[in-house]
């Protein structure tokens, strides 16, 4: 089968070959647990359920998970035992089931997520992605993903070019986005706080990218409006590998700050912001080669 699940459009056979992301037909996952530092309406007090894919379709230069770009770190899962963990961190107490990276592996997460909920999985569905998607391959989840977590990196193709060599990485993942509104509309949560359904778009805050910063701010209010839920990341930790200037150091708290003084000027009302002590802060959690569940 030639894979055209993501915009990179490698047209090769994966049982045979690995393309771009560096996957082949069987999804390898390098960490299922209870996860802490997300977003307090997904991690709530008892964490969330998730699940880190090897393998990426994008490959940021300044990944903090850069140890899982290349696809060979994991265990190799199939649909049913994707389907087991998935009850695992349910029985756990998961608030939600948070599947990370997960746009190569469309077609074993799709048979397990049917397989999870025949047998009464009943807790949110949570597709945390770098938004680098077709928008076939967001419509093919219909019904079966209740959050999405979805990324908006840059505006600027120079930007997306040169640090994820993607320069149509903005159309594309607006074009996702709008999907992703489309099936289940902004987020919403319950009386404890919790997200039960709905999008919160991400964007993390470069070095020496503010400019394309407010661009994003913009190009969200101009489709979405003030009130979509935002979170705005100041979590950026340069990379020892990643050498390229300016992302070979911290966010400034001056530059936050001018992110979030973009963010109040633009009038966003539901604006997840981090302290700025996350400035430089790791949330690299620990990776294997096998999963404990
Ligand atoms: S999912 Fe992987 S192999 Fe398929 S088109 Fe995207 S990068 Fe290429």
């Amino acid at each position: 089968m030639s894979c055209t699940i993501c915009p990179r459009n490698c047209k090769i056979d994966r049982t045979a070959a690995k393309g771009f992301c560096g996957c082949s037909s069987v999804p390898l996952i390098a960490r299922a647990a209870l996860h802490y530092d997300e977003e307090p309406s997904i991690s709530g007090k008892s964490g969330s359920g998730t699940i880190f894919f090897s393998g990426c379709n994008l490959k940021c230069i300044f990944c903090q998970n850069m140890v899982l770009q290349d696809g060979t770190l994991g265990e190799p899962f199939t649909p049913e035992r994707l389907a087991d963990v998935m009850q695992k961190l349910a029985a756990l107490g998961a608030n939600n089931i948070n599947l990370v990276t997960p746009t190569p592996h469309k077609d074993a997460i799709i048979q397990a997520l049917r397989l999870a909920k025949e047998r009464g999985l009943s807790i949110p569905i949570v597709y945390n992605t770098n938004s680098y998607e077709t928008v076939e391959t967001i419509r093919a989840y219909e019904g079966l993903i209740d959050i999405y977590l979805p990324d908006l990196k840059y505006v600027d193709a120079r930007l997306s070019q040169a640090f994820s060599r993607a320069a149509d990485y903005f159309p594309v993942a607006i074009a996702a986005i709008e999907e992703m509104m489309r099936q289940v509309g902004p987020m919403v949560t319950n009386e404890a706080g919790l997200a039960v359904r709905g999008v919160r778009i991400r964007h993390l805050v470069l070095p020496g990218c503010v400019f394309d910063t407010r661009e994003v701010l913009r190009e969200i209010k101009e489709r979405f409006g003030a009130d979509c839920p935002i979170s705005l990341m100041s979590q950026y930790t340069p990379i020892p590998s990643c050498t390229r200037k300016p992302l070979d150091r911290p966010l400034t708290k001056r530059e936050y700050e001018a992110a979030l003084d973009c963010c109040l000027s633009l009038g966003f009302t539901n604006v997840y912001t981090q302290e700025l002590s996350s400035v430089g802060a790791s949330y690299t959690p620990p990776f294997s080669d096998h999963v404990d569940l």
